[in-house]
């Protein structure tokens, strides 16, 4: 067997079907549908078939660009990620090949969309991001907005939303940003990419939102894309296809993209929130302080190690339990901590609701120790602004005043939905 080829096979009592990876030690691995690898007993494996090999991961069709004066102009920054990678048969994992061409070059479709302009600025995993890329995606989307009226950054989905954040706050911009990614590789059958791009084109190129969003599957099967607000969005699944959920809010609009045979057939846009049509001018203000942590408070966590965090950082965002507690005997360490210049932000590892300083006495000792209570900001949006914040100031009263101010919708009205799985 061919790695590549197409294999139907019975392994007590079930069929499985799926694409020949290797043999390793006894085993046949196999790559199913849902985009898992599976070892079989070669002894225990009955072989029914074996086809040709599939697809494996070269442009299937050719783009040519179109330089269509009536089409909008597209700009496309790739970063990386499942939405440009491809299955490597002799390993059997995903990895992160494509370059933007490639890109560009699977979906034809997009002939009938825009003209794109694309940009290549890593090309990476996203759990492999650090700020300093942030900034890098954040300058290299300021460049492509001033010639387009609109950019799409394919991104992984894993730390999406960090970055969703912190452009949100680096980037001030009278056109759209949409980020998307997939959780299936574009070379596989059941992949979401095709579906993630051409929606994000479409909402770049023609809707009236501005700012930065980030737009997925709205549910697990084919259909509406939900555009969610940068700020306020998080990966909530590990593999589900409708992984990102506003969170304490709903998502900003839908859109609907339906391809066949290399045509788009039905296109649409529905605006939810028209806050995010307001005009915004274009700047760019790509602050950094990669000296930043974020934290999560667990019960017993060592007082050496709270303390070593804190202090070894400019800023810590610290996920604290319920309104944002952390143990009473840490509490004299964030005073020590504030003391000596280090900001330190609290949020929630409920993810839902508002953080709040005046309800448990441990809170009130905590504020009273200087920490800053960041309302229901999510802690991973926090962070993003932390890095933001102390990159522009090290003086703690106007990082707090900063913290505190709603920049990019970050921080919710206490009226807004505050319970929405
Ligand atoms: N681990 C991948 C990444 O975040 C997952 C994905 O792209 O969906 O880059």
């Amino acid at each position: 067997m061919e790695p590549g080829s197409k294999v139907t096979l019975r392994w007590r009592g079930k069929i499985l079907r799926g694409v020949f990876v290797k043999e390793d030690k006894g085993f046949i691995v196999l790559k199913l549908s849902n985009g898992y690898n599976v070892g079989i007993p070669k002894d225990e494996a009955e072989i029914l078939s074996v086809e040709g090999r599939e697809h494996i991961g070269k442009p299937r069709f050719h783009y040519r660009p179109v330089q269509n004066p009536d089409l909008p102009k597209v700009g496309i920054a790739a970063t990386g990620g499942t939405i440009a990678a491809r299955v490597d048969y002799v390993t059997g994992a995903v990895t992160a090949e494509f370059t933007v061409e490639d890109l560009v070059n699977t979906f034809p479709e997009l002939n009938e969309l825009a003209t794109l302009v694309p940009r290549q600025v890593s090309n990476i995993f996203s759990e492999n991001m650090v700020p300093s890329i942030w900034r890098e995606i954040a300058r290299g989307v300021y460049e492509l907005l001033k010639e387009s009226d609109g950019v799409v950054v394919t991104h992984g989905t894993d730390t999406m939303h960090y970055s969703t954040a912190y452009l949100s706050f680096a980037l001030s911009t009278p056109k759209p940003v949409v980020f998307t990614g997939a959780q299936r590789s574009s070379d596989r059958p059941s992949s979401d990419a095709a579906l993630n791009l051409l929606s994000s084109v479409y909402v770049a190129g023609y809707s009236p939102l501005k700012g930065v969003f980030l737009s997925m599957h709205e549910s697990s099967s084919d259909g509406w894309n939900a555009v969610h607000l940068g700020t306020r969005v998080r990966k909530m699944h590990t593999s589900r296809r409708d992984t990102f959920r506003s969170i304490g809010r709903d998502p900003v609009a839908r859109v609907y993209i339906e391809a066949r045979g290399g045509r788009i057939v039905r296109k649409e846009f529905q605006l939810l929130d028209p806050e995010w049509t307001r005009e915004h001018p274009l700047e760019l203000r790509d602050h950094l302080n990669e000296n930043v942590a974020l934290l999560k408070y667990f019960p017993g966590m060592k007082k050496e190690l709270f303390e070593r965090v804190l202090l070894e950082h400019d800023g810590v965002v610290i996920e604290g339990t319920g309104f944002g507690h952390v143990r009473e005997e840490l509490i004299p360490l964030i005073k020590e901590a504030v003391d000596s210049g280090v900001f330190v932000g609290i949020t929630s590892q409920t993810i839902y609701g508002r953080t709040h300083s005046h309800v448990y006495s441990t809170a009130v000792k905590m504020e009273e120790a200087g920490a800053v209570f960041l309302e229901d900001m999510l802690p991973e949006t926090a962070f993003a602004k932390l890095v933001w914040v102390l990159g522009q100031t090290k003086d703690l009263e106007r990082a707090r005043d900063l913290m505190l101010t709603n920049v990019a919708g970050e921080i919710t009205e206490r009226s807004g939905i505050e319970w929405k799985l």
